[in-house]
């Protein structure tokens, strides 16, 4: 198969181990620069260009679209689905998942647990907003925010008021949530393909960190997981119709709540903790499911 990769940096490690994977298993791969693509649209034939060239004979997409360029990368991605490509993560699902507020609106409808979540655009009623979560300590979290910069933990409601106010003095779009004491300082990456985890690893923040990102010093090692957690994962996902996604869970005193679906999910920690291929195992999803014209959506 001829299989697109859609990333800036083909240096990337993620990048990289799909390349590699990709290679081994006996396909072509290639990586594009989704901002060096150039589209025809207003044509019965929708073409995509890219260094001069027009892109063609694809049999699937795996698009790497980091939060920065989802709208013209997942411009990208869908004029691969209009001309029929199979797309791993379809560009419908990726704009889902950029948008946090209305990723746990539908986990909530769906009956996903969730940490207890609020939003508010105007700071007058901060105090109630605060009161409907459960009060202090809460977690306040920038809604642009990513390795958990913007993650504030409140001790106290004044604290949390004058956070949120803070916040949204400059404009920023925030959430509150309960603070899951008992999970303390670690979350559970899930990183699901298809309708299977197929690795999970448990990080943890460093000592008296309640945020165990990476990022922030914390620490990664293999998981195990229950079933209930499993299936969370897997049905979180689904619901957002991500072929591939890193699920991150909280492990609550009353089960696993989901924190996040991520649509770009990092390869790198999680195949140094857990020892997977998970690469190898995204190229053999691709080469069970992606026919022509499989795309579901087609961009709509
Ligand atoms: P980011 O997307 O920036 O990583 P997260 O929402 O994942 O932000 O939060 C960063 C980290 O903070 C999480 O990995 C988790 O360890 C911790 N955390 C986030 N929300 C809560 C919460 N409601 N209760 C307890 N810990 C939390
Ligand atoms: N920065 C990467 C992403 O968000 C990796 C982070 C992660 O997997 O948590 O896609």
């Amino acid at each position: 198969m001829k299989i697109a990769i859609l990333s800036r940096n083909p240096n990337l490690y993620s990048t990289r181990r799909m390349v590699e994977a990709g290679g081994e298993l006996g396909h072509e791969m290639k990586v594009i620069d989704p901002l060096r693509c150039y589209m025809t649209i207003a044509s019965q034939r929708p073409t995509i260009n890219y260094k001069g060239e027009e892109l063609t004979g694809y049999d699937a997409l795996i698009p790497r679209i980091g939060a920065s360029i989802t709208f013209y990368g997942t411009a990208v991605a869908r004029q691969f689905e209009m001309m029929g490509v199979y797309n791993i993560n379809e560009s419908v699902a990726i704009s889902r998942s950029r948008d946090k507020l209305r990723s746990l609106q539908l986990l909530a409808r769906k009956g996903i647990g969730l940490p207890v979540t609020g939003f508010a655009h105007s700071t007058q009623y901060t105090n109630d907003l605060i009161e409907k979560v459960g009060g202090a300590p809460l977690v306040i979290k920038l809604l642009e925010g990513t390795q958990g910069i913007g993650v504030v933990l409140a001790e106290t409601a004044k604290a949390g008021q004058s956070v949120i106010e803070a916040f949204r003095g400059l404009d920023a779009n925030i959430l509150v949530q309960e603070f899951i004491k008992e999970a303390d300082g670690a979350d559970i990456r899930c990183l699901v393909v298809g309708d299977k985890v197929v690795a999970a690893m448990k990080r943890q923040g460093k000592e008296g960190e309640f945020r165990s990102n990476l990022h922030r010093g914390g620490s990664a090692c293999i998981a195990r997981l229950t079933p209930e957690e499993r299936s969370t994962a897997v049905r979180a996902a689904r619901i957002m119709g991500l072929n591939v996604a890193g699920v991150d869970l909280l492990r609550a005193n009353h089960g696993p709540v989901v924190m996040e679906v991520n649509s770009s999910p990092g390869l790198e920690g999680i195949e140094t903790a857990t020892g997977k291929d998970v690469a190898g195992m995204i190229i053999k999803f691709i080469e069970k499911e992606a026919k022509p014209g499989r795309t579901k959506t087609r961009g709509k």
